[in-house]
């Protein structure tokens, strides 16, 4: 009998903390079984040649919409095959109650079955979801929430405290479905994720991730931007929401954080000013655990070079001086982690006018191309780009006895990837639903040859191969099962 199920021969290995090493992966039963030298095709029953390919963990999209402008259940048939092309294994997707999704409100015990439900069976990749109390109610539920359902993670969104000052097109308790979506509420949700926190002895964490974007002042700059009428496109959009928004938002955030000691995720930071202010708030809150968070996107345009509305998201497009200061956090090592905040938005909801047009666009597809293209060049090394790709949103979101490094005794979650070879990205080579692009004619390096999920190739090619295997990532991941030796 083979030793393994497959052995990926050859490669250079990027393992957890290190550069890359010359070595051969051991797979059985889905997991790492051995990492070592000198395997052969022979002691195994598949044999993967990487020879001249990197080896890098699957990474871990963080920040994901499933179901938010579609059926769920088709975006997860859709979008998860899209995150495989980009090397993405787990995904931890946002989900809410209120308009859009499933477009309805009531308690989670009754709604988070539904969700699951409509993804089951459907997914490529392994997901998790991460749930935002909208309603009074669902903040009594985050204990059981965690407890019992494997959702150790929740959402706040400052920005909807004002959707009806904000000059959305519905008022706030319509947009939500909730009673008093502010920072009332906000308070209450920390002191319970706080509670729930303190009370846990595994080690693991449980968090409150938020959108930082401040609604009293989006009102007003919107409502200038709109009567000065000069600006146009991103650009605009960018000015209606200025970065002083996503300041204060954050100032918000450091002052109710710091009296509750929630942990906290500071989502997508978007531009210099943000960023300065999450700094601040570490600074002034130096025991309180609060990651940042970046996008591609944010990390990848600018309304300079690409001023299309096709391109508006919250928080928006912002300059290239910004750009070029969200780079210098993610080399220092003070941004934790990036994602692609991906949410498949066709070109048919950007249409008409800039403030109608729907915000997102999907972006998985290339967490490892564009990563290990721009930050390569940037001046990252390779162990850093898979940090913060895979490793340290594992471990801030319970998956990392399992997801986010190569380790024995991990799940065999790989992707291949040729260093060497630079394509353009086109539309159809992202595998998503999706009918365009702002990453359109990029040229880039790092593309996977391959993915596997649990030590099935299920993407090799520019195609997904395989069958919807993945499966609800019930967080805390459990430690890795003890494994049988070969
Ligand atoms: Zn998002």
């Amino acid at each position: 009998m083979a030793s393994y199920d497959t052995v990926v021969l050859g490669g250079r290995i990027v393992l957890p903390g290190r550069g890359p090493v010359r070595a051969d992966v051991g797979i059985k039963d889905g997991r790492i079984a051995a990492i070592g030298e000198g395997f052969s095709s022979g002691e195994a029953d598949e044999a993967i040649d990487a020879e001249g390919n990197l080896v890098l963990p699957g990474a871990v999209d963080a920040h994901y919409h499933l179901g938010i402008y579609r059926d769920i259940t088709e975006d997860a048939k859709s979008e998860t095959p899209s995150s495989l092309a980009g090397g993405v294994t787990s995904i931890i997707s946002y989900f809410r109650t209120g308009s859009h999704y499933l477009e309805k409100s009531g308690p989670y015990s009754e709604i988070f079955p539904e969700v699951l439900e409509a993804t089951q069976g459907h997914s490529y990749v392994d997901y998790g979801y991460h749930l935002a109390p909208m309603a009074r109610d669902q903040v009594g539920e985050i204990e059981r929430l965690v407890g019992e359902d494997g959702v150790a993670s929740f959402k706040y969104y400052m920005f909807y405290k004002g959707m009806d000052l904000a000059g959305g097109s519905s008022d706030a308790a319509g947009y939500t479905m909730s009673e008093n979506y502010d920072l009332g509420h906000l308070f209450e949700i920390m002191e319970q994720v706080a509670r729930v926190q303190a009370s846990r002895h595994d080690g693991s964490r449980v968090s409150l991730s938020i959108h930082c974007e401040q609604p009293e002042l989006i009102r007003i700059f919107k409502e200038r931007v709109q009567e000065e009428g000069i600006l146009q496109g991103l650009e605009a959009y960018s000015a209606s929401r200025p970065t002083l928004t996503e300041h204060l938002a954050v100032a918000e955030v450091g002052v109710l954080a710091g009296h509750t000691r929630c942990p906290v995720n500071l989502l997508h930071l978007s531009s210099e000013e943000a960023f300065e202010a999450a700094l601040e708030l570490k600074r002034q809150h130096p025991a309180l655990d609060a990651r940042l968070e970046t996008t591609l996107h944010h990390l990848a345009l600018t309304y300079e070079t690409y001023n299309d509305q096709r391109g508006k998201v919250n928080p928006p497009i912002r300059a290239q001086s910004d750009v070029d200061a969200l780079w210098r956090g993610v080399l220092r090592g003070e941004i934790d982690w990036v994602c692609s905040d991906h949410a498949c938005c066709s070109e048919e909801n950007k249409e008409g006018d800039l403030w109608q047009a729907l915000p997102g666009f999907g972006g998985t597809a290339l967490i490892y191309p564009f990563m290990l293209t721009e930050g390569l060049r940037r001046g990252l090394s390779l162990e850093r780009v898979v940090d913060l790709v895979a490793t340290n949103p594992a471990r801030a979101y319970g998956l990392a006895s399992r997801k986010g490094a190569i380790t024995v005794g991990a799940d065999a979650d790989l992707a291949i990837v040729d260093l060497e070879e630079t394509h353009p990205v086109t539309t159809e080579r992202l595998l998503s639903a999706q009918d365009y692009t702002p990453f359109e004619g990029m040229e880039l390096a790092g593309w996977p040859t391959r993915t596997l999920l649990r030590g099935q190739t299920v993407f090799a090619d520019g195609e997904s191969t395989g069958s919807p295997t993945g499966t609800y990532l019930k967080r805390p991941l459990t430690e890795a099962r003890p494994l049988s030796t070969p």
